[in-house]
Parts: structure tokens; sequence; C-alpha cells
């Protein structure tokens, strides 16, 4: 034989090898049986407890639900992975506050004030130009229906002048619009695409009506420091919301009011976009630069194998939730039980379940994340840091949401995106990797049998890109696994609460994701990236 066949016969023997290491060995599945609904239960009832107030990050809340995964993990006897032989790995917060005294929007050798006139929606960095107003009523572009309000503009440099902030296109109710950065784009995306300095809000009158309650919101900005660049942060475009006098002199023009074109916005008759040619001066000083230091909880369990054991799962799972300040039928407390207490305790359960069973050959590393819903914090420092080279790591898994379950022959609104009982979403092997995709597919099979649910398995998927803790790791080149139960009429809002999740179905799954990985973690190949990280996906290096 040529050199190049034996090359061709062994690496078919091993690519062989790499399926038909996918039984699952009894005492793997033993260690399996023993990830109980009672544990899950307790766990996801303490972590989405009132008392830790939905683990907002930084809070005393997630401090506790911290110190309860590193109690654990270390009566387990999982390896720390953080700061000085610590769980814990901390990194710096800079929070940048508007100067509300100083900030001021000049019109017309005007001065209109903070407060009275305006009010900060979004402040990521500190402003000040000199530029003109382009009006372009609702902002939001919509290419599918060929929805263009920037069509033939130039913004650059600019300021926009929006209704909003979420005002819709005229016959267009938000469960029309798709995806949002996939299927429609907001006026804070434009502005940012185009190079626009900022964005001018004009309120609908209801929210006039609230002007005190908005007063205290987006008046400052969170980044990490040294920064982590990622398509998946929050859009760094400053935005202002105006009240209607403010734009009178300004309008005068156009032969229409403040007042008027507010009460366009209410009725979705926007005026065709329009240039204004007077210049408006827009500045936001920084008052205050403080300094926080989150952190993420870090752990691991070394592989058997001495030379394989260089090489990672990951499996994540934030640990801080969504927490709004909207008061709901009398109740304030965000739980964000499903979002993300369920991921939390089904990470630790694979933790411990790990630490009891036969070691695999790879490394497994287990993350519990900070800030990723205010912006991707813990897995943005992660990624920018981290603690093993990325290109170790074999596969990311991302645990998010995996207590909800739509109850058979229900047809509840909203609840239409929520898997069945014995259904998870999985998003992303299909996309990356046939031989990821097929050990999954295998592993499921000759185990517990769930079904699979690929909606989101596509790349044009928004849980695929660009929404998750999954897109720090993918757009660095490191192959991604979603699991999740799906969105429900309760996410991000005070009643996800553990009462209204299926421990059963997150025991399921957390068993599925534990033989998944460890059979990952031990297949004599790293599976190969055959398709590769889509084009669509950014990437750092
Ligand atoms: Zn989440």
């Amino acid at each position: 034989m040529r050199y190049g066949t034996i090359l061709r016969a062994l690496l078919l023997l091993s690519r062989a090898a790499f399926a038909q290491e996918l039984t699952i060995p009894a005492r793997v599945r033993a260690a399996a049986q023993r990830i109980t609904a009672e544990q899950l239960k307790r766990d996801l009832h303490y972590l989405s407890s009132d008392a830790l107030r939905g683990r907002d990050t930084p809070s005393p809340g997630f401090d506790s639900a911290a110190a309860y995964i590193a109690r654990r993990l270390s009566r387990a006897g999982v390896k720390p992975l953080g700061d000085a032989g610590t769980y814990f790995q901390h990194y710096t917060l800079r929070e940048t506050v508007v100067d509300t005294a100083e900030a001021y929007l000049e019109i017309a050798g005007r001065r209109f004030r903070f407060g009275t006139d305006f009010l900060v929606r979004t402040y990521p960095r500190p402003v000040t130009a000199t530029t003109t107003l382009v009006y372009v009523g609702h902002g939001m572009r919509v290419p599918a229906r060929g929805i263009d309000p920037y069509a033939g503009l130039d913004v650059r440099g600019k300021l926009l002048l929006a209704h909003g902030p979420s005002a819709l296109p005229v016959g267009l109710s938000s469960d029309l619009l798709g995806r949002r950065d996939l299927d429609y784009f907001t006026p804070w995306a434009e502005a940012h695409r185009r190079g626009a300095v900022g964005v001018l809000f004009l309120p609908p009158s209801q929210q006039l009506g609230q002007w005190e309650r908005l007063r205290s919101r987006g008046r400052s900005s969170f980044e990490l420091e040294p920064p982590v660049p990622s398509a998946y942060a929050a859009i760094p475009t400053p935005s202002i919301a105006v009240k209607p006098h403010v734009l009178d002199a300004l309008l005068a023009e156009r032969g229409v009011t403040g007042n008027e074109l507010v009460a366009r916005g209410d009725s979705s008759r926007y005026l065709a976009s329009f240039e204004l040619p007077e210049a408006v001066t827009l500045h936001l000083p920084a008052s205050t630069n403080l300094e926080h230091r989150p952190y993420n909880v870090v752990a691991f369990v070394e592989g058997s194998d001495p030379v394989l054991k260089q090489e990672f799962v990951t499996i994540a799972s934030h640990l801080d939730g969504a927490v709004g300040r909207a008061v709901v039928d009398g109740d304030s407390v965000y739980n964000a039980a499903d979002d993300n207490a369920t991921g939390s305790a089904g990470t630790l359960a694979i933790a411990e379940a790990l630490a009891r069973s036969p070691r695999p050959r790879r490394s497994i590393l287990f993350l519990w994340d900070s800030g990723e819903e205010r912006g991707l914090w813990g897995t943005r420092r992660f990624v920018g840091k981290p603690v093993v080279p990325l290109d170790r790591i074999v596969a990311h898994i991302n645990v998010d949401m995996i207590g909800g379950a739509k109850r058979p022959g229900t047809n509840v609104p909203g609840e239409e995106d929520l898997t069945g009982p014995d259904e998870v979403h999985l998003i992303g092997p299909r996309v990356l990797s046939a031989e990821l995709d097929s050990l999954l597919e295998r592993a499921n099979r000759s185990y517990l049998q769930l079904r699979l649910n690929r909606t989101y398995d596509t790349v044009a998927s928004e849980f695929f890109y660009p929404r998750t803790d999954a897109g720090p790791f993918l757009e660095r080149g490191v192959p991604t696994i979603g699991f999740f139960t799906g969105l429900h009429p309760r996410y991000h809002a005070p009643a996800d609460e553990a009462r209204y999740l299926d421990p059963q179905k997150m025991t399921a799954i957390t068993r599925t994701v534990f033989v998944s990985v460890w059979l990952l973690a031990n297949a004599p190949d790293r599976p190969r990236l055959d398709k590769g990280i889509p084009d669509a996906v950014p990437r750092y290096r």
C-alpha cells in the first residue's frame, strides 16, 4: 500500500472508533441515574427563591448563589479553577455615569436640560457633538417587507430622530417582526451600523405621562476592563428621550410642532424621512467612573488520559438572572427560575455526577457565569482571558433554560415555542459538525430518547446567533451546543418561578447532557468541524 493509502486506512479506523465509542459504560449510566429530580428541585427552589432576588450582577443574591455552588463543588471534590485556588474568577467592570447636571442639548440658541427637557436612555460613553438631526419615523428597517426609512439618506456623524423607543411600522405588531438583527433592525442598531452619533427618541404620549419613572434608567453604562469585543454585546449607541417642546423651534420649518409629531407617532402616521438643516449640540459628559468586581464560578474535573486531559469540554450556565423594575400583579421579585436557575442546577448536578463516575479521557470545565443578562460579561471575560487555551476546547455546551414544558393538548398563547415534556431544543451541532451532531443523536438514542427539536439549529436562528452566552465562544472559533426548552410568557418576568417548571423534564435533560458530555470528552478523536463555523459569525482572534 502507498503511504497515503495507509494513512487513509488509519484515519478511517480511528473514525470508526469514534463511532463505536458511543456505548454508555454501565458506571456512567449509573452516575447519570443518580441525578435526581428531588435534588434538582431543591437547588432550583433555593437559587430562584425570593431571598436571592433574581441573582443580579453584582448583588448579595448572586453572592449567595455562588457560595452555594462553590460549597457543593468542594464537597464533591470538583477542583477550583478560579483566582488563587478559589472557585471564583473575578473581573473588572467600569461603570460610566452621565453627569446630569452638566448635560445639555442646545437647539436654536436654547439650552435644554436633563430631567425637565430630556432623559438619557442609553449611555455607552460620553458624547459631545454638534451636528444635524435626521428624522426617520419609527426608525425600524425590515428588509423582507421593503421597510427602510434610511433609504437615500446619509446619517454618518448625525443624530437620528425617531419615535420610540419601540415604535412599529404601520400594520406590524411585534410578533410579526421576526428576529431582531436578522429580520428587523432597531434604530440603535441602524445608528451604530451607519455611523450616526446617537438617537433622539420622541416618546409616545403614554410614556411622556410616566416621565418621572423613566428618570433613573439608562444613565450609566458598564464595560469590561480591559474591553473584550463581542458582536453579542449590547449595541453601543447613545440615546436620549426628548419632550416634544424641545423640537418646536427645529420643526417650525416643516410646519409641524413637537406635540403634533407625538400625535402622529401615537397613531403610526409617521412622516417620510427628512433632514433638519439647523445644527444642534448634544453634550453628555461623564461624572463618575465606578469600578465593580463581579465574578464567575469556575471548576474542573481532570481527564484520565495523560495527553488528552490537556483538551477540554466546557459546560456553562449563567447563574445571574434578568432583574426588571416593573411590578406585575403585585410581584416585584424577578426569580429567574427557568432563566437560569434550571441550567445552573443542572450543571451543578452534572459536576457532582462526574465526580462520582469514571473519568473520561478529556478534562471537563464548568462555568457558572455572571452578567449574561447585562451584556454577556462573564463569558466575554472568560474568552478574553481564558484559563485554558481556547483551541483546546473541543466543544462548549450552553445550558440555559431547561425547565419549561408545554402540557400536552394545551394551546396557551405565548407558549408556541415551548417544547413538550420529553422534548428539547438543540442549538448548533447540525450547523457546525456532522460528527458532533451524530454523537449527540446516538447518545440520546441509546439512552433517554428525548425528542431533539432542531428549529433553532440553523445559522439564521437568533439563538445560534446572536443572542446567548454561546456567542463569545462561537465568534472565537469554539463549536457550541445549546440545550434549551423554549420561551414562554413568564420569561424575564416576575412570574418566572419554580412552581411553573417541570423537575422530571429537567432531570431527563440533565442526564442526557451528562452522558453526551461524558462521551464527547471520552471520544478518541475530537469531533471534526467539517462544516466549520459559518461565515456569518464574526471572529475575534
Ligand atoms: Zn438565559
